[in-house]
């Protein structure tokens, strides 16, 4: 059953029903074999970017869709109602292009983002290592500069689309000043010296490949960098800003897609005479479901409004990662029980919901980190302001 969608425009209507035709006639009749083989389904990619769903948010000038957030975020939700793993690809190649976007010159941004939006290139976002997850700022891989060009030495762990991606957004230190040492740079896969190494075994998510990215003396021009030097981390964890968003709305699809499974079964299975949804014990089960999903949608949706205003939504997004993502962990392990011992089989999908949830709230920001983040701003000054938007 999809979800009741309020949208501001036509158009933004037209691109959630093609989003819809594509998921069920396109996604939904792979997903579960794909996953279970944990094949990688790059030409997936291709269609969605063919079909303008790879680049919604970014500006019609370089191919992108032009929507705000909050039509792009609803789009990512329907894809993931199906298939987490697609979901999570397109928002993490979204995060990979937004360094790029918001702060390449005109001259990079009309070399490289036409193609990035329009699904020719697949791309990859390289922050975290082995020792630095959470607390990116230790990272250790270096870029030295010689000239006209770095030269890069180390180690980026967790890469999504880590050996399948056609460019890598890389943040690497160029001095020891511990967050302003950090710099971005956009590296095409076929640069010689960096290699993936073999894809981490998951619980879940296995239609995504996840990889340790090397680098041996990966030589890189000074053009390829992004932004000034020492600004990389600033633009990473604004990049995360955004990206907290997308699996904020992953989530809230998933948990959908699990909430339909129930009610579906729970219509069908009968115990005690009649259809399990008419046991109160077991509606109410469901009715907190539907709850927990609405207000991971609103909770998401409020803050890429505020994002669409051009106003700062750090904290709301760290507060829609938080509540989505919890929600679709509690949704889907609620999803299990209420197929019973079938949930609990992989002849049902909620399982692998359940499996899939479980990473949502560990990577952008683990939700110990989210909780960082919005626990920080709970003393600030410019709490309790008022804000016009509608003039
Ligand atoms: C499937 C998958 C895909 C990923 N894709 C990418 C990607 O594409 N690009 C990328 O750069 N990274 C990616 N990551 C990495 C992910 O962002 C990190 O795993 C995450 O940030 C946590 O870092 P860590 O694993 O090193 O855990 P740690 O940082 O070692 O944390 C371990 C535990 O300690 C807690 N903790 C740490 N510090 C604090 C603190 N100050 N207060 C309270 N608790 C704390 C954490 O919440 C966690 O529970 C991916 C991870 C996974 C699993």
């Amino acid at each position: 059953m999809p979800a009741t969608r309020t949208l501001p425009t036509r158009e933004a209507a037209d691109l959630i029903d093609l989003t819809r035709s594509l998921v069920s006639k396109e996604l939904a009749p792979r997903a579960a074999e794909a996953e279970s083989e944990e094949r990688f389904p790059r030409d997936v990619f291709l269609t969605l970017g063919r079909a303008g769903l790879l680049g919604l948010p970014y500006s019609e000038e370089y191919g992108g869709g032009g929507q705000p957030y909050e039509v792009y975020l609803q789009a990512l939700e329907e894809i993931a109602t199906v298939w987490s793993s697609v979901a999570v690809g397109v928002s993490v190649h979204a995060l990979s292009c937004y360094g790029l976007a918001a702060y390449g010159t005109e001259e990079q941004r009309r070399e490289w983002l036409p193609d990035m939006l329009g699904g020719e290139l697949l791309g990859a976002y390289c922050l975290s290592e082995p020792h630095a997850g959470s607390d990116p700022a230790a990272m250790r891989t270096r870029a030295v500069r010689g000239g006209d060009h770095y030269v890069l030495n180390g180690a980026k762990a967790w890469t999504t689309h880590g050996g399948h991606a056609d460019f890598y957004t890389v943040m690497a230190r160029t001095s020891d000043h511990r967050s302003r040492g950090i710099s971005c740079f956009l590296i095409p896969a076929d640069t010689p010296g960096l290699t993936a190494a073999a894809p981490e075994r998951k619980m879940g998510l296995t239609g995504s490949t996840t990889a340790t990215m090397h680098l041996e003396d990966v030589r890189v021009p000074a053009h390829r960098r992004i932004g000034e030097e020492g600004q990389g981390l600033s633009i990473a964890l604004s990049s995360l800003d955004s990206g907290r968003l997308g699996i904020a709305a992953v989530a809230t699809g998933l948990a959908q897609g699990a909430l339909d499974h129930a009610v579906r079964y729970a219509q069908e299975r009968e115990t005690f005479g009649k259809p399990i949804i008419e046991h109160q014990g077991l509606a109410f089960v469901l009715a907190d479901m539907a709850a927990a999903v609405e207000s991971a949608r609103a909770t998401t949706l409020a803050a890429a409004r505020l994002r669409d205003h051009g106003l700062p939504f750090t904290t709301e997004a760290s507060i829609a990662k938080l509540v989505a993502t919890d929600n679709a962990m509690k949704v889907t392990t609620d999803a299990v029980q209420v197929l019973g011992g079938y949930g609990y089989t992989r002849d049902f999908p909620v399982e692998r919901y359940m499996r899939e949830a479980k990473v949502m709230q560990i990577f952008e920001g683990t939700n110990q980190i989210q909780r960082m983040v919005i626990s920080r701003a709970l003393t600030r000054p410019a709490r309790g302001g008022i804000t016009v938007v509608g003039e």
